[in-house]
């Protein structure tokens, strides 16, 4: 797969409204993870590009953007999202030959950046202060404010995604942006920024910095001129993005990732939840945030349940994102060597079942079967650490207590699912479940925008995603006016 005829520049960053060269001169080389084949080269932005971008931000905070009134903001960000879905078939086929996506995934996440920016578009201007009775012979209100210059930095697996639910809630509010995507996949980021040049975003609003992490990312985290940071990635480098933060004392939003388990319970109705049970564990080649990397299962369903896990799993089919089949490639041979490195400390463990890669997938891909592991302990490292590949791991319980207890049991706090149909247990567990989002008989509810998404524990803190992300995106002042 080659990638789609582009109309923006690929090698450039989008600053103060302009495609500029890096101060560095430099250029990194993009990879097809289908096939292995480099298919361009991107801007190898640093700290200079990154000064430029917060000072156009810096700018444009006190230019027309901070006149113009919150429905306008939102008018621009719907016309911006209905821009992006007259792009949705170019999105999709530059993102599957930039991160290997399946055509269908990719496709449905460049609909889920129109209908992010089609929310904050619609939630510009019914968020705002409140009064507040108090002393006789005051008046007191509060204004919610912008932060100023927010800080955005995104992984390669839910570029787009990732970007509608940041960009676009700090937009909302009256922030302006610098963007910085994972080197990986810059080609959606830098198509966000031309498709905001064309529905006729100020100029310095939205600024985007494609370069390496410990570079651009870095950069930008430690950056003066800063508000906010909103940052989805590992642990350790949101660690680092959280230090950064505190040096200039401004608020971060971290999400990530997890070891999310969907509970199945012996009253569940197994036939609804067997295919949420395996797509959550495999989409996006189990490259996902919220991925179901844990399958917690009753022990008088176990042996049942795991035998039609196993034939959902010999089915999957995995190849190149062009073939859209169920599982892509993983999106580098880094990532490849990870997902392998945790399969071999789970060599002693029973494989149940694996899916099939393709004859045809091309060699130079970077593909992983399915994997499908039985009997695990649930203090195996395979079952708490994250290992951002499609593999799941099938842990029995005996009672109620004991699945809590278990689904409890890492150091994450992303998402869980509960399958059963006793309405008293739901409602037991999704109080007692540590996690940012609990679902019942389902898993990711289609993953709506209009639902606050994040994480406790080191999945991170604070929200994104529905109203709750427009608070994280702004700062309450209070105004108390004594007139007598
Ligand atoms: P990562 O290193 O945390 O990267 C996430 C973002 O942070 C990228 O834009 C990255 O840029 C940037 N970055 C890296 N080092 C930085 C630094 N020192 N300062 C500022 N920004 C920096 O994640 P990864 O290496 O792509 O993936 C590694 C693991 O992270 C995965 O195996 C998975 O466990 C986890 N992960 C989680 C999520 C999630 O959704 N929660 C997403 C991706 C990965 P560059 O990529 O350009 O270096
Ligand atoms: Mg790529």
């Amino acid at each position: 797969m080659t990638v789609p005829a582009l109309w923006y520049p690929t090698d450039k960053c989008f600053v103060d409204g302009g495609w500029v060269d890096p101060a560095s001169g430099e250029t990194l080389p993009l990879e097809n993870p289908s096939t292995g084949a480099q298919i361009g080269r991107i801007a190898r932005g640093g700290k200079a590009d990154i000064d430029a971008a917060v000072a156009a931000a810096q700018a444009a905070r006190h230019g027309e953007w901070a006149r113009l009134p919150a429905f306008e903001r939102g008018r621009l960000l719907t016309h911006m999202g209905r821009l992006v879905l007259t792009h949705v078939d170019a999105l999709a086929e530059i993102e599957a030959a930039d991160v290997g996506k399946p055509l269908k995934q990719a496709r449905a996440d460049a609909v889920a950046l129109a209908r992010y920016l089609e929310f904050y578009g619609g939630a510009a201007d019914k968020i705002h202060g409140e009064t507040i009775p108090y002393l006789d012979g005051y008046t007191v209100y509060t204004l919610r404010e912008p932060h100023g210059v927010t800080g955005h930095i995104v992984p390669w697996n839910y570029p787009m995604q990732i970007i509608g639910r940041s960009v676009g809630a700090a937009l909302a509010m009256g922030n302006c942006c610098v963007l910085k995507p994972a080197e990986e996949a810059c080609l959606t980021a830098l198509a966000f920024a031309a498709i905001a040049d064309e529905a006729g975003f100020p100029k310095g609003v939205i600024n985007v910095v494609p370069g390496l992490g410990e570079e651009a990312g870095a950069a930008l985290s430690e950056h003066p001129g800063v508000h906010h940071i909103s940052f989805t990635g590992s642990v350790p480098v949101g660690t680092l993005i959280q230090r950064a933060a505190a040096s200039n004392v401004i608020p971060v939003t971290l999400e990530l990732g997890g070891k999310s388990p969907q509970l199945v319970f012996e009253d569940a109705d197994l036939d609804a939840a067997l295919p949420f049970l395996v797509n959550a564990g495999i989409q996006n080649a189990g490259q996902t945030c919220s991925a179901s990397s844990r399958l917690l299962v009753h022990r008088p369903i176990h042996d049942q349940l795991l035998e039609r896990l196993a034939a959902r799993y010999e089915g999957l089919r995995v190849g190149p994102a062009s073939a859209d089949l169920d599982v892509g490639p993983l999106i580098s041979a880094q990532q490849k060597s990870i997902v392998s490195g945790f399969l071999a400390r789970g060599a002693d463990l029973e494989v149940a079942a694996r899916g099939k890669i393709i004859d045809t997938a091309p060699v130079g891909g970077h593909y992983i079967a399915p994997v499908l592991l039985a009997g695990v302990a649930p203090d195996h490292a395979l079952a708490r650490d994250e290992i951002f590949g499609p593999v799941q791991v099938v842990i029995p319980f005996d009672d109620e207590d004991e699945a809590i207890a278990i689904a409890n049991s890492t150091d994450f706090g992303l998402v869980a699912s509960v399958w059963t149909s006793n309405g008293a247990r739901q409602m037991r567990a999704a109080k007692a479940i540590h996690a940012g989002q609990v679902f019942i008989n389902n898993y990711g509810a289609g993953g709506g925008v209009e639902l606050p998404f994040g994480g406790v524990g080191k999945s991170g803190h604070g929200r994104e995603k529905g109203f709750e992300a427009l608070y994280g995106f702004s700062t309450l002042k209070t105004v108390a006016a004594l007139h007598g």
